[in-house]
């Protein structure tokens, strides 16, 4: 009988102790809240003990240049939206109008965008979840799309490539960045968890860098980074970080997680590859332009053939 008892009263002290199902960051856990932080996600979700997780740490010297991975085209970036921005007890979400897609970049279709969030350090910290030769930035935004087809996440969550999150780096910088005023002073507004209020008028594309600037990133195949984890997601990691001064950075710290403790470290830490390869973009731009030099050279030299 004692055997029976002892594994359940184990159980029991471990489902008390940990708050099963009440997943945190590492941030969060304290003594007086025994929350599963993310080495204990797998007991909820065992989805998060898989092989293909994220984030994770990009080694840049093996990575795998594939010139498949095109510019992106984005649509209805520009369009502006009123969308309502909420504190969710683990980071700040922005639904946004499935009219904005992507398409090219390597994607085996087109995908259509439904939420962003963002994942951030202490006071302008290190913060993002993605680290790029084990460099951490300050802040890393996730926007989440799903295959264009799909109506909503859950759905799309069934199929191995139904998710494609784009995510972008923040860089400190000495002014701020005006385009990101709907954001941050909103966050006045939505300090506890729950709250939420209305933006003014945004758009994706005011908030991302030029389309320009966004031909350099990095593939991989990994998952969702919060519970349950989920191996669904084509991840694009964008090389050219999103300036934020400081001040703006900091604003993010005084929200609060739901026990009213500053929100802050809101990032899983980085994930085994298990042999995954992480490719980057091949960046055709420069290749032209080479063939140009090789071609100038050839004209100078006298040594073009006429066609
Ligand atoms: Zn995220």
């Amino acid at each position: 009988m004692q055997q029976l008892i002892l594994p359940a009263l184990l159980a029991s002290l471990w489902t008390t102790c940990t708050g099963a199902g009440d997943w945190c960051y590492q941030s969060q856990f304290t003594c007086d809240h025994q929350c599963n932080v993310p080495d204990l996600w797998s007991h909820a979700n065992s989805d998060c003990a898989g092989k293909k997780q994220s984030p994770i740490n990009v080694v840049t010297r093996k990575t795998l240049k594939d010139e498949r991975l095109t510019p992106f085209q984005f649509d209805n970036y520009q369009q502006i939206f009123r969308g309502t921005i909420t504190n969710n007890g683990h980071s700040v979400q922005v639904g946004v109008p499935h009219l904005s897609t992507i398409t090219g970049g390597g994607l085996p279709t087109t995908y259509k965008a439904v939420q962003f969030h963002l994942h951030w350090g202490n006071n302008g910290g290190p913060g993002s979840e993605h680290t790029i030769d084990g460099e951490q930035y300050p802040m890393e935004m996730h926007i989440v799309h799903m295959k264009h087809h799909y109506t909503d996440l859950k759905t799309a969550m069934s199929d191995p490539e139904g998710v494609a999150v784009l995510g972008f780096f923040y860089e400190t910088s000495s002014s701020a960045n005006r385009k990101y005023d709907p954001i941050i002073n909103a966050l006045r507004s939505i300090k506890t968890t729950n709250g939420d209020t209305s933006l003014l008028p945004v758009s994706l594309a005011q908030l991302i860098p030029p389309e320009q600037n966004l031909t350099s990133y990095y593939r991989y195949k990994g998952s969702l980074t919060t519970p349950g984890c989920t191996e669904a997601v084509i991840w694009t990691l964008f090389e050219n970080p999103i300036p934020l001064s400081m001040e703006q950075l900091r604003v993010f710290s005084e929200l609060k997680f739901h026990d009213g403790k500053p929100m802050v470290g809101t990032f899983r830490p980085v994930q085994p590859l298990n042999g995954r390869q992480v490719f980057r973009s091949g960046a055709p731009a420069i290749l032209v332009s080479s063939a140009l030099l090789v071609a100038t050279i050839a004209t100078a030299l006298g040594l073009s053939q006429p066609i």
